[in-house]
């Protein structure tokens, strides 16, 4: 057997029963990285300390035996990832279509809202709660 072969066996072996890599540990390892190099452009040295912070909770998250945990965490981690995707999208649309569209939150629940800009005072029914209110756009 090759010093290669025993060193990949012996990894096999150390990782056996461990997490592994998953998104959120590689968000931190990501994290890491930026922190780093924010901290030589800056020479803020608080940000060094937190990608450190990264840096060790990625590799425990990696080489961590209590996978439930670290799945559970994962999971909570992709849902808010994809949320805040979902939010900066709609953002960036709203933005886009600012001069066509008139956006407004529906004062009953809250849900947002769209009119064509120049449609004057009319009475809008929530799609969601089926408040009827007027609005002008
Ligand atoms: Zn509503």
């Amino acid at each position: 057997m090759s010093v290669l072969q025993k060193m990949k066996e012996g990894l096999i072996r150390f990782m056996a029963g461990r997490h592994g890599t998953d998104e959120l540990s590689l968000a931190l390892l990501i994290a890491g990285v930026l922190l780093s190099v924010l901290t030589s452009v800056t020479g803020f040295f608080p940000l060094y300390i937190l990608g450190l912070a990264a840096y060790v909770l990625s590799i425990f998250r990696v080489l961590s035996r209590n996978t439930e945990k670290r799945y559970a965490e994962n999971r909570k981690f992709v849902a808010a990832w994809q949320r805040l995707r979902t939010d900066l999208k709609q953002f960036i649309n709203r933005v886009k279509n600012m001069r066509k569209y008139k956006y407004f939150k529906c004062p009953e629940c809250g849900s947002r809202l769209r009119l064509p800009r120049k449609v004057g005072e009319v009475t809008v029914t929530c799609g969601k709660c089926h408040n009827a209110f007027k609005q002008k756009a």
